[in-house]
């Protein structure tokens, strides 16, 4: 049966291909055979996401021993440490790996239902009701099961068109995916601007969001149509739906040779005004695509990701040569490090935050001060990587004075350590904040005076302006770019760092937003740092701009007030772009 699903495009383009549905959280596994040699593997594999779901416990029940958590939660975790160890859920499931050779993930969900049933007998009401409790603990390990991918990798069991379908997947989760050829990613949450998203589309892929039951509706092997730009899912299409698409498909795909084209040519306005464009990067691995785009250095290298998808913190050394590659591979181009943005929905294994606004909690530059040995260890990987290039540190999150100081002072500190050690680093790296807290942008007199330069981080300043999670589906209405307060922000950190001298960029997702590229022009802005599939288009927009005709608009723009209003002068603004 044919049908169509409307969700959240967060990623252009067209893709064509099969279903491939990634099962963790909803407990609908994959189910196959594993070869006899490989059951002592399988059972390894089980073992290590049950260690990883109890140490997920232990710190939660440190938390709450800490104070950090309300103590209610300490009865809720002892039960579900309980059930962790019940051997209907351990032994019972490694039995079975080995008895009937199936694969982890089918043979624990096949105990959990014995579990569940033995439940179902108890008198005690109370105990009874605990059975989605057993649910909550077994999709913890599947998930952990995620992180340690199974004897017949995920990669195999794919055809060239494969098209992921998922409820919902964490940052983490899409990283991981990075290896796989997947042709497009599709899932029942996430929003434009979360994390997730923000992954999906350095994969340069097409991307659906905010599905909401395509992961339910949608059958493993259905053929789907995946139109990433309008939001568009078409579940076995016909063939004249399917011919259509592959038209659109090669239009687009003739578009984006063209732009090629304009990839070494420099970023300039018709007015002769010149722009840097740079890309965001997660991994080194993404400088390919970097030099794909003819970005003129890295504006955002989002660190914390090498932090991510694994049980260690990577150690001074690996996070020097990670740093060093990218340095080394962009030729003295500037490579903006951000550094570790951990926490909200970017966490280290096991320490997935019990807060109830983890976004308003221990998160990026707050957990670095709160954690300074591991601070340490990446400022001097950092400072060590300065030697090989144009490298320079970029602070997340910073809200008041206090923690420009103790930032600086932890910088001065591993310098003087390195000095100490008689290694060579950039004596006079440059330091830049981002602004993305709207305390920061209105206090910026004070991180001007202490920073060699500024980057708007768009994605979370929109985020903590309109008190709108950008995570979160159900309020992704009203996470609005175009709200006056947001561009009346973006407009003023612009304008008093220009006035100033201060280099300013933006690097959140507005910069790659076609439709913004000229506003932001007529604003002011000379640097914008985006992901990397985005630049030509963005590189585009400029080549046909003229700043005397955009700035009196721009401006114009900032002063109205209705939406209706902006959305009519934005409107003339793109007028014929
Ligand atoms: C931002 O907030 O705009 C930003 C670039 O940082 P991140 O998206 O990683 O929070
Ligand atoms: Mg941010």
């Amino acid at each position: 049966m044919s049908f169509i699903l409307q969700g959240s495009g967060v990623s252009e383009g067209i893709a064509i291909g099969h279903a491939h549905l990634a099962a963790p959280a909803a407990l609908e596994v994959m189910h196959y055979l594993i070869p006899k040699h490989q059951v002592d593997k399988e059972i390894a594999r089980l073992d290590s996401a049950f260690a990883v779901v109890r140490k997920e416990f232990e710190a939660l029940q440190k938390a709450v021993a800490d104070g950090h958590a309300r103590a209610e939660f300490s009865a809720f975790l002892d039960l579900h440490l309980m059930i962790l160890d019940d051997p209907t859920l351990s032994d019972a499931t490694r039995n079975m790996i080995t008895h009937t050779l199936c694969n982890a993930e089918w043979a624990l969900t096949q105990q959990m239902q014995v579990l569940l049933e033995q439940f179902e007998e108890i008198e005690d009401a109370y105990l009874r009701e605990r059975k989605a409790d057993v649910v909550q603990v077994v999709e913890r390990v599947l998930k952990a099961m995620l992180g340690h991918p199974g004897y017949l990798p995920v990669a195999s069991r794919l055809t060239g068109d494969s098209i992921l379908v998922a409820h919902d997947l964490s940052p983490a989760d899409v990283m991981q995916y990075k290896q796989h050829q997947f042709t497009a990613f599709l899932t029942d949450l996430g929003s434009q601007t979360s994390h997730t998203a923000i992954v999906a589309r350095s994969l340069n892929i097409p991307s659906i969001v905010a599905l909401h039951h395509a992961h339910q509706l949608i059958l493993e092997n259905d053929c789907l149509i995946v139109d990433g730009t309008n939001g568009i899912v078409i579940v076995n299409p016909d063939k004249y739906v399917l011919d259509e698409y592959r038209l659109r498909q090669s239009q687009l795909e003739l578009e984006r040779k063209k732009l090629q084209r304009i990839k070494t040519v420099a970023a300039m306005t018709l007015d002769g005004t010149l722009v840097d464009l740079y890309a965001n990067i997660e991994l080194p691995e993404d400088i390919a695509q970097v030099k794909d785009s003819g970005a003129t250095g890295i504006g955002l290298f989002r660190s914390e990701f090498l932090f991510l998808n694994r049980d260690d913190l990577p150690g001074e050394d690996e996070q020097f040569e990670a740093y060093r590659t990218v340095a080394v591979k962009m030729h003295k181009q500037p490579v903006t490090i951000r550094t570790f943005d951990l926490g909200a929905d970017k966490n280290l294994k096991g320490s997935e935050q019990v807060a109830a606004n983890p976004a308003l909690g221990l998160r990026a530059i707050r957990l670095s001060l709160a954690e300074p040995k591991m601070f340490h260890t990446q400022l001097r990987a950092i400072l060590r990587a300065s030697k090989y290039g144009d490298v320079r540190i970029l602070v997340p999150m910073l809200s008041n004075i206090a923690e420009i100081d103790q930032t600086l002072a932890h910088i001065e500190y591993a310098k003087q350590a390195l000095r100490d050690d008689k290694i060579d680093f950039d004596e006079h790296i440059k330091v830049g904040g981002m602004i993305e807290i709207p305390a920061a942008a209105l206090s910026l007199d004070i991180f001007m005076r202490k920073l060699d330069f500024l980057s708007i981080g768009t994605n979370d300043l929109i985020q903590y302006t309109l008190a709108v999670d950008r995570i979160d589906d159900t309020v992704a209405h009203l996470y609005d770019p175009f709200h006056p307060a947001i561009l009346w922000l973006v407009s003023h950190v612009i304008q008093s760092a220009n006035r100033a001298k201060v280099p300013v960029s933006i690097c959140g997702e507005m910069a790659g937003d076609k439709q913004f590229t000229r506003l932001l022009l007529g604003l002011g802005l000379q640097q914008f740092s985006m992901y990397p599939a985005q630049l030509l288009t963005v590189k585009n927009q400029i080549l046909k701009s003229n700043l005397p005709d955009i700035i009196p608009l721009a401006q114009k723009i900032i002063k109205a007030d209705q939406p209706e209003k902006i959305a009519a002068l934005m409107a003339k603004l793109n007028d014929g772009v």
